[in-house]
């Protein structure tokens, strides 16, 4: 597809090389039986690709989340789908800017290797959804041990990870200064914990995404699992929270991309009324205004992962460009399914499957209507609405 020249040619284009090895076949039969891409998520780790933030030292690449963003948008694009391990990417920001030096070479250097995941994020529950600081899971000291009681939702690839950063309270809402205090980050060793506080129940759900419920009894976690300070963990979700919506964003224009370069080239190709269906403008408009609106979009995530990387605020930006790729990816899939017509709904075109799929990111990591409260209320200066 045209466009401005992209940074990091060469790991879009090995990205791309190892995604053809993972054809649309693939995909559709994993999405018949809610299967984990076991083998691509192993072909990427072998790779390097999820091991692009983890710094040099310890075994990765080194290299900043604009270069995370270029490979999970080329994963989309190529019509496959990062949600099977993109979170390693989004919550090592919070292990590699928060974690202490014992905990950085524990981890880390096996995450390179490839010898364990980290791809679990336990911060949503049942009865607090959006409000993160109502969550209700608690974490109390125990001489050196911290005893875990409470259940998450929604957490994605729980069965499929070795590790978990989970956010408990450790301190009770009335006893804080700040709203914002009294939440820590665990490092959570799932295979320890199964079975021994730690249960996992998938959740089916109307795209392949191995997700699932989990549900904490009495789970002892050692005293130095715990990242940073005890107390100021909401900062530190908040930091990979915006790296989650910047590399989301991404992830939305390669989805966008899909969308438009084969609606492109179906309406050159489908012929009705003796000639393409490309041909009126009714379909290419449609199409133009798709590829505009996810162009537009793709510079605010590039903006975003700038401010990323250079360690500056970017809770604006990285809202801005979760939100109008999330808008841009949804437009183009609407659009590719009135340029294709009848036969979007046949399973073999993979159009119904991936319009599924791009349709939770007007959702899930944070919903659409979160994201204009934030920006009414912390860009633009209007009152709080809760
Ligand atoms: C497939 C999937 C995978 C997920 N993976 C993970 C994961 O790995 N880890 C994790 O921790 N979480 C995960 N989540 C949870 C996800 O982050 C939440 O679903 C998301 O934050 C939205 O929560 P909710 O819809 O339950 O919101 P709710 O808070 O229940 O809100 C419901 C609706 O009300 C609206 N609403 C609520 N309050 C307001 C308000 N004040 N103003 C305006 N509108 C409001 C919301 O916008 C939403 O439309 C996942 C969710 C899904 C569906």
């Amino acid at each position: 597809m045209a466009g401005a020249a992209k940074p990091y040619a060469e790991v879009r284009e090995s990205v791309r090389a190892l995604c053809a090895q993972f054809p649309a076949s693939y995909w559709r039969e994993l999405d018949r039986g809610r299967d984990y891409p076991k083998a691509f998520v192993d072909a990427l780790t072998k790779a390097g690709f999820l091991s692009a933030l983890i710094p040099e030292e310890f075994g990765g690449s080194g290299l900043p989340l604009s270069a995370a963003a270029a490979i999970l948008e080329e994963v989309q694009a190529a019509g496959c789908n990062g949600a099977a391990c993109h979170a390693q990417m989004y919550m090592m920001g919070t292990l590699l800017r928060h974690g202490n030096a014992v905990q950085k070479q524990k981890y880390l250097p096996e995450i390179a290797a490839g010898k364990i995941r980290l791809q679990a994020f336990g911060v949503t529950e049942p009865t607090s959804g959006t409000d993160t600081l109502g969550i209700a899971t608690t974490a109390k000291r125990d001489g050196e041990s911290y005893v875990i009681n409470g259940q998450k939702i929604w957490t994605s690839r729980a069965e499929h990870s070795d590790l978990m950063l989970l956010l408990a309270r450790t301190a009770p809402k009335e006893q804080v200064k700040k709203r914002s205090e009294g939440l820590s980050v665990f490092i959570i060793e799932m295979r320890e914990a199964l079975g021994k506080g730690l249960a996992i129940r998938p959740i089916r759900t109307m795209m392949n995404h191995a997700t699932t419920e989990v549900f904490i009894e009495n789970l002892r976690v050692p005293a130095e699992n715990l990242i940073g300070e005890e107390g100021q963990g909401f900062r530190y979700i908040l930091s990979g929270m915006n790296a989650e919506r910047i590399l989301i964003a991404a992830e939305c224009v390669g989805d966008a991309k899909w969308f438009i370069e084969k609606a492109s080239a179906y309406a050159k190709e489908r012929s009705v009324f003796s000639r393409p269906i490309g041909q009126n403008q009714g379909v290419q408009f449609p199409i133009a205004r798709a590829y505009a609106q996810m162009r537009a979009a793709e510079l605010m995530v590039a903006e975003a992962a700038g401010r990323y990387q250079r360690g500056e605020d970017c809770g604006e930006e990285a809202n801005l460009a979760k939100l109008l790729t999330a808008d841009a990816s949804w437009t183009a899939a609407n659009m590719y399914v009135q340029t294709h017509g009848d036969f979007d709904f046949a399973e073999e075109y993979n159009i119904e499957r991936k319009f599924r799929e791009t349709r939770l990111y007007q959702v899930a990591p944070i919903s659409t209507n979160l994201i204009l409260s934030y920006l009414a209320e912390h860009v633009l200066g209007l009152p709080r609405s809760y």
